[in-house]
């Protein structure tokens, strides 16, 4: 079996060349024609000597995700469903804006963390993604995007990791990833503009923030812990005064000098004025430090199965309001690719469930969550 070279960051291609008796820049240059180009054959890299391009024939591959479906919105968002074997498939968007292009990113066939709100928590847990498959998103999508605009320069500016999974449940895959991401022999992002979305896995975070501190996001959804642990049940393990302690203690190493919060808008269960209080008296309390931090509110993107709905524009404009007003940054997100189900949440792939989350979560439903009237 040949070795798929989409798994190692830098460093661990350097130690693979090594082996194979190869200098170091020759790993360097075989990781741009890799990332930078993307090459997938070794025959055309026409810088590296024959006998090492014969070697790699042997013993390696660059091996993409086979893409089962693409779809374009009208509004040019652009989502890939990739095959990634066993009968599961994760999605990753493309969001194009006039000062950026935006890639979302997926990290586990589903996610056990299994928010309410979410269509991939719904649909259970499968595996974790390697490093080789969650980097072989940005791969396709860059060089498809490219090939598509007929440009060589780079198409995508930013990645979130905001597809299907929780990332820092994925740490050891995570990690490689994000360095290739980051690396100036690979794709070259700015960390500012390299995104981890966690639902806060505390421990995870404090590591994060050691080994390779990347801008934060932080699905929030909630300013109690009564209504979070419905909402997003690891706030049973870690709950919100413990997540916000992670947030100050990873603020401390983060390229941005604050933390993104995300906040998903749903109708008569997180969005009335009293839960804005709430979330004033959270982020800036009248003793203690408070958290540097901007809010963003999402509208829901309602499926049957979650039992919710989106508040409606003018409780969610109004809550921005409250929040503005307290002087916290809050941010209305614009939803993108409604049209081909690409909005956030809506991410669902397509997931053999080995957890039985979805079934648990089809028992929740019905002790959960009473809408306020
Ligand atoms: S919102 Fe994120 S952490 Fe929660 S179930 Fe969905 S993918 Fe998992």
């Amino acid at each position: 079996m040949t070795t798929n070279l989409l798994e190692f960051d830098l460093d661990a291609l350097i130690a693979f060349c090594e082996r194979l008796g190869e200098k170091r820049f020759r790993a360097t240059q075989l990781f741009r024609w890799i990332h930078q180009r993307g090459a997938k054959d070794f025959g055309a890299m026409s810088d590296l000597a024959k006998s090492l391009r014969e070697k790699l024939q042997g013993c390696a591959r660059i091996e993409a995700l086979p893409v089962i479906s693409e779809h374009v919105s009208a509004d040019g968002t652009i989502k890939w469903l990739f095959d990634v074997g066993d009968g599961n498939a994760v999605e990753s968007v493309f969001i194009p804006e006039d000062d950026r292009g935006t890639l979302c990113v997926s990290s586990q066939a589903g996610c056990a963390v299994g928010c309410r709100f979410c269509s991939t928590g719904h649909q259970g847990f499968s595996r974790n993604l390697t490093s080789g498959e969650i980097i072989a998103q940005l791969w396709f999508a860059e060089h498809a995007l490219r090939t598509r605009l007929q440009t060589s320069e780079r198409v995508i500016s930013n990645v979130v990791m905001m597809g299907m999974g929780e990332p820092l449940q994925n740490y050891a895959a995570l990690v490689p990833a994000l360095r290739i991401m980051l690396d100036d022999h690979g794709y070259g992002l700015s960390r500012r503009r390299l995104t981890v979305s966690t639902s806060g896995v505390v421990p995870m975070m404090d590591r994060l923030a050691q080994d390779c501190p990347v801008a934060l996001a932080v699905s929030l959804h909630a300013p109690n812990d009564a209504l979070r642990d419905n909402l997003v049940p690891l706030n049973r393990k870690y709950p919100i005064h413990e997540l916000l302690d992670a947030c100050n203690r990873y603020l401390e190493h983060a390229p941005r000098d604050f933390i993104t919060f995300e906040y998903c808008m749903l109708d008569g269960v997180n969005d009335q004025p009293e839960h804005a209080q709430q979330l004033i008296d959270l982020v800036q309390p009248t003793r203690g430090p408070g958290i540097r931090c901007k809010f963003n509110l999402i509208p829901f993107n309602p499926f049957p199965a979650s039992g919710l709905l989106r508040s409606p524009q003018h409780r969610v404009l109004a809550f921005a309001k409250l929040l503005n007003d307290a002087g916290i940054v809050t941010t209305v997100r614009k939803t993108r690719g409604d049209d081909i189900d690409a909005a956030c949440g809506q991410l669902a792939g397509d997931v053999k469930d080995r957890t039985r989350a979805a079934e648990r979560m089809a028992k929740q439903r019905t002790i959960v969550l009473k809408p306020i009237t």
